[in-house]
């Protein structure tokens, strides 16, 4: 009995001891899994707290462009690894990625080049703060208003603040200040008083000499002297900034490049007004041997009349604006030098047009096409929705039309983008998530002039002594029109694209051709959203010559032509005619002639834009000095704001709120019996 109690108890300690053994095996492998998994825990959960950090280091090494957008921020400036920017653009315009907004175009194309660019758009411009958001730059400030002149874009033709900035974020207005460039670059220089200001943009370029400000009704003087900035880009700027940032970084001066203005006797060294006063006093006003005139090879310099004399005189302010003009060129034009006190503005010629692959570089590079997303809360940028699935063909413009800066700016030489460029851009907008099959615009200044030549665009320029357009096309302008028609046609064919639209304005003198009649009614029948537009501006051909545009005449046979091939198309579609009221030489009776024509004509325009004098343009020339600057005859120019309103009341007669004014009108003109027949049933006092 004994034994087998012993048995039991000896059988009992054994299995006890074997549990004890197998519950140490299972504590142990349980405490070794758990510290397993603390560790790896405590691992991950400081992977996860630095990888953003590690990765966005990283990649900010190995790829500078992994962020879309080009930096607005310190943050962003660090979180590409960089301690500072070699450019900071400041611009007036919101930070809008598109080859539309030259703020973008810019940076890109720095940035392209290999320059750490950083953007600063719309700065609160009370304080020095938003400029030193980035840091000081390493090569230049380059400032610009932004897309328009500010005065332009702050206030209406009657100069009251606009109510709204399609430039802006929410399209608010007030964001940019009143002669933006001028109040940037004085903002930037006061954050970091020793780095280079570069100025750009259509105000700059527009304001570049002494120039008349109809907002302020006086003659300034060069934006240059204003802003204090060190060099000034006209015209379109990639190539000025390319090789002012070149320029810059190697040490070097910043004399004699193309399309760019100085003032001699600033920090610009070697190229001072004493040296031009030597070049006078010699009685060497032109064909002197000036240093820094750079590859423009006869070096020689052409004295325009004074800041001092174009504001006292308006002869000497004629006289300036032709010689401006005769010299706007990039072929024949020379360097001019234009007084102000004990200094000099010197422009040199023109930037030469980009060729057909340099333009493709600069509409290939790697747009975002669409607004900061710091803009989203405000529902982005109103002026973007215009150009979101636009594509630009070409730029420079023959027209000439005398109230526009554009030839002024971008030249009279087209240069056109190839076929193969614009097709893979436009792939690329097939490929985005909201491309609803439509691109709504291929085109430039005028949409007909994609692919234009002329035999002595390419070596000699355009002709001083006759315009391309007027009074009548000339014959060498070959019209790119099988070009065009190949393009929207290959454009039409890509997968995922139900509609090319044309929705830039066409020169309407130019489609009256025969020769244009296949590419006209390719247009009407597959490239029109259901309107065409054209700019007669007037009906009076004496107005009309003023303005550098073609006879009334013209107009109205081309305005049968279009309605007639769209009624053999079965198509309905509109043709939005744009006229300019009150432009210098428009008498109230002209206007009278206009609103009858247009009544005879069943128009009934809704499309008037009253007329805005523009700094160095022909028509504000006449406006500020009454004279034409080329036959000096005078002209009558439409001055106080009641006469103004008057003309449009006329033009736009059929609107009842017009009544008074068409009524003083008339009795200014003595026509009251045609009252009743502009404004039928309505009391004739
Ligand atoms: S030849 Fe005719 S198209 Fe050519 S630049 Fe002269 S005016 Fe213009």
């Amino acid at each position: 009995m004994t034994n087998g109690k012993d048995n039991d108890q000896f059988t009992n300690n054994q299995l006890s001891k074997k549990k004890d053994r197998r519950d140490r095996l299972y504590h142990f492998f349980g405490y070794w899994l758990l510290s397993v998994c603390l560790v790896i825990g405590i691992w991950s959960l400081i992977i996860l707290f630095f990888a953003p950090f590690l990765f966005r280091l990283n990649s900010a090494r190995m790829w500078p462009m992994s962020t879309p957008f080009l930096p607005t921020t310190g943050a962003e400036v660090k979180d590409r690894g960089w301690h500072d920017l070699d450019v900071v653009l400041v611009t007036g315009d919101a930070y809008v990625d598109h080859p539309s907004y030259g703020a973008a175009v810019i940076g890109r194309v720095l940035q392209a080049a290999g320059f750490r660019v950083g953007i600063i758009a719309q700065p609160d411009f009370r304080t020095t703060r938003d400029f030193s958001r980035l840091g000081r730059p390493r090569l230049f400030f380059g400032v610009t208003a932004g897309n328009m002149d500010s005065m332009v874009a702050n206030y209406t033709a009657h100069k009251r603040p606009r109510l709204n900035d399609d430039y802006s974020p929410g399209g608010r207005p007030g964001l940019r200040p009143d002669h933006a460039a001028v109040v940037y670059a004085n903002r930037a220089r006061e954050a970091f008083r020793d780095v280079p200001i570069v100025l750009g943009g259509i105000e700059a370029s527009l304001r570049r000499f002494a120039h008349y400000d109809w907002w302020k009704n006086e003659v300034r003087r060069s934006i240059l002297l204003d802003s204090r900035a060190d060099i000034l880009v006209y015209g379109m700027g990639e190539t000025q900034v390319l090789e002012i940032a070149r320029r810059l970084a190697a040490g070097e001066n910043l004399h004699g490049i193309r399309g760019t203005a100085v003032t001699a006797g600033s920090r610009v060294q070697g190229f001072t007004g004493s040296r031009l006063e030597e070049a006078r006093s010699r009685g060497q006003e032109a064909g002197d041997d000036v240093p820094g005139i750079g590859d423009h090879g006869g070096s020689d310099i052409i004295k325009i009349p004074s800041y001092e004399e174009v504001r006292e005189d308006i002869d000497k302010f004629n006289e300036a604006f032709r010689t401006i003009v005769e010299n706007q060129d990039p072929f024949t034009g020379r360097t001019l030098a234009q007084g102000h006190a004990n200094r000099y503005v010197l422009q040199y010629p023109p930037a030469l047009p980009l060729e057909t692959k340099d333009l493709d570089a600069v509409y290939e590079l790697p747009y975002v096409r669409g607004w900061h997303p710091s803009y989203n809360g405000e529902g982005g940028v109103p002026g973007f929705e215009t150009v979101r699935f636009s594509i630009i063909s070409h730029r420079g413009c023959p027209g000439e039309c005398s109230f526009c800066g554009l030839s002024l700016h971008q030249g009279r030489i087209v240069s056109s983008r190839s076929e193969s460029s614009i097709l893979n851009e436009a792939q690329a907008l097939t490929r985005r998530k909201d491309f609803r099959g439509t691109i709504t615009d291929v085109g430039g200044p005028t949409a007909n002039l994609y692919g234009a030549v002329c035999g002595r665009w390419q070596g000699k320029g355009a002709c001083g002594n006759r315009h391309c357009l007027t009074p009548t096309p000339c014959r060498n302008l070959k019209p790119g029109y099988e070009k065009g028609l190949s393009l929207y046609g290959k454009l039409h064919a890509l997968p995922g694209v139900k509609h090319v639209f044309i929705e830039s304005g066409f020169r309407h003198d130019l489609l009256v051709d025969p020769k244009a009649r296949g590419y006209l009614e390719r247009i009407c029948k597959d490239h029109l959203s259901g309107r065409m537009k054209v700019a007669p501006e007037h009906s009076s051909d004496r107005v009309l010559d003023i303005m550098n545009k073609p006879s009334f005449s013209v107009y109205e046979q081309f305005s049968a032509l279009y309605r007639s091939i769209c009624r053999k198309l079965g198509k309905d579609q509109h043709l939005v005619s744009y006229f300019i009221s009150a432009h210098p030489g428009c008498t109230l009776e002209d206007s009278l002639s206009l609103a009858l024509r247009l009544g005879e004509l069943g128009i009934h325009p809704e499309q008037i834009q009253d007329f805005m004098p523009l700094p160095m343009t022909l028509s504000g020339t006449v406006y500020h000095t009454g004279k034409d600057p080329f036959t000096e005859k005078e002209v009558y120019v439409p001055r106080s704001f009641r006469e103004r309103k008057m003309h449009r009341a006329l033009i736009q007669h059929k609107n009842p709120k017009n009544t008074p004014l068409v009524r003083e009108a008339l009795k200014l003109l003595k026509k009251q019996h045609l009252f009743p027949k502009l404004m039928p049933g309505r009391k004739t006092a």
